[in-house]
């Protein structure tokens, strides 16, 4: 009705008078209105609806509202809502033990920060401290977060105008559909990708290396599974150099590539591991390192140079716990991993054989990618213009879309039923089927 439409103008007006958006140009700053949420549903105020293929930043994994996480928050804002992080509180016990509990043996610690930029900048920290060297290696194709060291690790162009730190020397990774290294199987781009890191780590000198930063699958960049043998490859590399291994599960992990861990479907073995999104959809902003132990032992009597007022915010932990725990009674990860392999994946392939457009499809659990070409052969991106028409069409259908650069990513909250998947592949469908209309 008229006064919640009105609430929706308010809401923009409000907005572009006064908010100044992450990663915009301002005048350019979306418009979409959203008031409230469900599972993988959200609306406007005026009950416009909307299917969340995006989980916002691929970060609403228990999808939106789980009512024992609300509960969780609104009965620790009852007990406690803050506390510096120099006390000992339990929920951050609980939370932490939560967490050690899905790691590999060998992992005890804990430290909470405020989301995932500064888990990364801590375990770059703590590498740096561990190691006593100064390189951090990662890859072109990577999104590590906004702040100091971690966007200097970011590969992609944010990377580039934030660029004064020293110490960042970046390498490429596997992708097979785009091989930098003239690979035809992912044998060989594991094999190829593998060389062109050890020479990189030679000629940086393996010494100066404290760490690879890696994202066990790259998100942002394209939902880049690894390819067999790459991730244990690069473990023997830092393994012969003294160099440690930090995995950034921040997009990958707690349930999204239908394990709760992405790295546990693979023969590898971090030092450090950085999480945040999943780990509580994003209910209250938080993040973490999870430490292995002989890390941890380098600040048992040695003050380790770092911290943050909220790291460990009781509601923050309460959330955690909360849903963690939904997450393992409901099998929400189990249901992630099956809705991939019996919905997703084969509705995905059956689109990529009826529109030319698409180039690839690759992924697992509820993280995939849909890479859209204007020719199969050459394999050249959709351009922008196009990008973004197909993003305006997917909304005014009524799904929200994660779109970037050349490719959709269908990240649908891990809680997606299989009605909710058949409803957003025929909107996919739909708009897929114009998508080469004025291309060549
Ligand atoms: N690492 C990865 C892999 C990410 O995808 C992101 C965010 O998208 C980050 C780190 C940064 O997390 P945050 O935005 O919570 O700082």
């Amino acid at each position: 009705d008229s006064l919640t439409e009105g609430l929706d103008e308010l809401a923009r007006e409000l907005d572009k008078d006064h908010v100044f958006h992450s990663w915009s140009a301002q005048s350019h700053a979306s418009t979409l209105t959203i008031a409230s949420g469900r599972g993988a549903r959200v609306w406007d105020h005026a009950g416009r609806e909307y299917l969340d293929f995006s989980s916002q930043l691929v970060n609403v994994n228990i999808g939106h509202q789980h009512p024992a996480v609300v509960q969780a928050i609104r009965e620790q804002a009852e007990l406690l809502t803050t506390i510096a992080p120099s006390t000992v509180n339990l929920a951050r016990g609980e939370a932490a033990k939560r967490i050690v509990a899905h790691a590999p043996s060998g992992f005890h610690k804990v430290f909470f920060t405020n989301g995932g930029a500064d888990a990364n900048e801590n375990a770059i920290r703590m590498a740096r401290l561990h190691t006593g060297r100064d390189k951090i290696l990662s890859t072109y194709r990577s999104y590590h977060g906004n702040t100091g060291a971690a966007v200097v690790a970011t590969g992609d162009w944010r990377r580039v105008p934030n660029e004064f730190a020293r110490a960042h020397v970046h390498f490429f990774g596997p992708y097979l559909y785009r091989s930098e290294f003239w690979a035809s199987s992912p044998e060989e781009e594991s094999e190829r990708a593998l060389r062109h890191l050890r020479r990189v780590i030679e000629a940086e000198g393996p010494s100066s290396i404290a760490a690879v930063l890696l994202e066990t699958i790259p998100g942002t960049a394209g939902v880049l599974v690894p390819p067999p043998g790459y991730l244990a490859g690069v473990r023997e590399l830092c393994d012969r150099h003294g160099i440690m291994l930090i995995l950034d599960e921040v997009m990958c992990g707690f349930g999204r590539s239908g394990r709760w861990f992405a790295f546990d479907g693979y023969d590898v073995r971090p030092d450090l591991i950085t999480f945040a999104k999943g780990v509580n959809s994003g209910y209250v902003p938080a993040g973490g390192v999870v430490i292995s132990d002989p890390i941890a032992a380098t600040f048992d009597d040695r003050v380790f140079p770092g911290g943050l007022t909220y790291s460990g915010h009781p509601l923050a932990m309460a959330s955690i716990v909360a849903t963690l725990d939904a997450m393992a009674s409901e099998g929400i990860v189990d249901h992630a991993r099956e809705i991939g392999a019996e919905s997703i994946g084969p509705a995905l392939e059956d689109l990529a054989e009826r529109h030319a457009v698409i180039g690839e499809v690759r992924g697992e659990g509820v993280f995939w990618a849909v890479e859209l070409v204007t020719d199969r052969k050459t394999r050249e991106a959709l351009p922008a213009a196009a990008m973004g028409r197909i993003k305006s069409a997917l909304v005014g259908r009524g799904l929200l879309p994660f779109v970037q650069d050349n490719r959709i990513h269908v990240v649908p909250p891990c809680v997606v039923t299989a009605e909710e998947v058949a409803d957003a592949m025929a909107i996919y469908d739909e708009v897929l089927g114009t998508a080469l209309e004025g291309e060549g």
